[in-house]
């Protein structure tokens, strides 16, 4: 068995649809398992639906809706999905009035709204193939944790086996349930994640990860167009690398993949005869120093300074009890003797977190910063990296420095209106003249 992901771009349209179709079929002798997101920007559609709603703009949360209505129909009615894009869009547009009513959006109603497009797309490219549907909800079993779920494994992997699949069958990504069966998500981009679970749970013998792009790329083509594809990466360059921003694979997908060393490739739907990126257990041998350069945008810098507490015993702890009691999450931390950096990407809570902080330490809070993360895994056996990155990015002003205790990864943290200059002079310098048998 396969399993194939296709992301929104990939089943925007029913031409999109007709492509997933013929690259599906063409693999029928590997029993495919197709995993699908919601057609296009449908998530975010429905999210602003929701955000109408409770703010008491009914009539425009309405107007969503019946926008979504009729772009599925006018995309999904050539499959015979008239009548099931009826019933689904009738308990939408229930509950939208439900929420209308209640003014108050929780988690928990924010994934049942949410899950919406992954449940009507998923029927219609079942319809699409004629293949046999599988709900989603029904086999990946979450934690409670909405809007961010966590799958237990153990029980995902037994409903997984009950299942009796057809030539071809067809899920939605990024939904699942709980176990007292309430509709949760995996979080935004969770499709990918979905296909890993699926891998994983069944023993496939490969996971596709089709998307609009030829690959991974060596940088990320919305803040610099012009990368090389990357043909292959090591699970751990995967993860590090979509951690730090590149939102082409979810930082989640390569966990499950690496359990039972299932190979992941990321393939492009428009031209599915490009052999895309391999990723796998060991990455090629290569001398190339850097695999690619992923940044993160709308970052904040927090600074935390306490001379009188700095020396003392459990500073730190204090510091990331308070972080950690907010459900905030730091991604990059940097030390200094008076001193104390980090990053983080949730500002949900920030004013709290910082009126905390300030009962025993001065805080100032910098917006509107990038990490920018060149990563390899021969990053750490180079010598002169760490030179060469500060050469390149010599006129930048760079905030703060990070080596992961990875040491497959150097990050810096810039302005973002430095963004894109840091990004082309560090690709300049890590991937003008490269390993052919790595970089196309
Ligand atoms: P899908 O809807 O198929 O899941 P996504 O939008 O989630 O697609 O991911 C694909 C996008 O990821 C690309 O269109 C590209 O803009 C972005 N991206 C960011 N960094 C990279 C990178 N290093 N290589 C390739 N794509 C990247
Ligand atoms: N549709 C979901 C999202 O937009 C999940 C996904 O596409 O992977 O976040
Ligand atoms: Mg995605």
């Amino acid at each position: 068995m396969i399993v194939m992901k296709f992301g929104g771009t990939s089943v925007e349209s029913a031409a999109a649809i007709e492509r997933l179709a013929g690259i599906v079929r063409a693999r029928i002798a590997e029993q495919p398992i197709v995993v699908v997101s919601a057609m296009g920007k449908t998530t975010n559609r429905l999210l602003e639906a929701a955000d109408l709603a409770v703010a008491g703009r009914r009539e425009e949360a309405l107007e969503k809706v019946e926008a979504l209505r009729a772009f599925h129909h006018a995309e999904g009615d050539v499959f015979g999905a008239a009548e099931l894009i009826e019933e689904h869009f009738r308990e939408l547009t229930e509950l939208v009035r439900g929420l209308a009513i209640l003014g108050e959006l929780t988690p928990r109603s924010v994934d049942a709204i949410s899950g919406f497009g992954e449940r009507i797309s998923s029927r219609i490219v079942a319809l699409a193939l004629q293949a046999r549907h599988v709900d989603s909800r029904a086999v990946i079993v979450t934690d409670e944790r909405h809007t961010l779920a966590v799958p237990l494994y153990a029980e995902t992997n037994v409903r997984l086996a009950a299942i009796e699949w057809g030539e071809i069958s067809v899920m939605g990504g990024f939904i699942g349930s709980t176990r007292a069966g309430v509709t949760s998500t995996l979080g935004r981009g969770g499709s990918d994640f979905t296909a890993s679970i699926v891998g994983a749970g069944v023993g496939a013998k490969q996971i596709e990860i089709w998307t609009d792009v030829d690959g991974m790329l060596t940088c990320d083509p919305t803040v610099l167009p012009g990368g090389r594809r990357v043909k292959s990466l090591s699970f751990a360059e995967a993860a590090e690398l979509a951690y730090f921003g590149a939102k082409v694979l979810h930082p989640s997908t390569v966990v499950p993949a690496i359990e039972k060393n299932i190979p992941v490739y990321i393939l492009n739907s428009r031209r599915p005869e490009a052999s895309g990126t391999k990723i796998t257990a060991e990455g090629p041998v290569t001398k190339s120093v850097a695999k690619s350069i992923s940044c993160k945008k709308s970052i904040t810098l927090v600074n935390i300074q306490s001379t009188r507490m700095l020396m003392a015993h459990g500073f730190l702890r204090r510091i990331f009890e308070v972080f950690d009691r907010h459900e905030t999450s730091v991604d990059m931390i940097a030390t200094s003797e008076v001193s104390v950096s980090l990053t983080i990407d949730n500002v949900a809570k920030i004013e709290t977190i910082a009126g905390e902080l300030r009962e025993f330490s001065e805080v100032d809070i910098e917006q509107d910063k990038s990490i920018v993360c060149l990563v390899g895994d021969n990053l750490r056996w180079q010598p002169g990296v760490a030179h060469r990155v500060f050469r390149a990015l010599d006129p930048v002003n760079v905030r703060m420095i990070s080596q992961g205790a990875s040491l497959r990864n150097l990050s810096v943290v810039v302005a973002q209106s430095d963004l894109r200059n840091a990004v082309e002079r560090l690709h300049k310098e890590f991937f003008t003249d490269v390993d052919p048998e790595v970089f196309e």
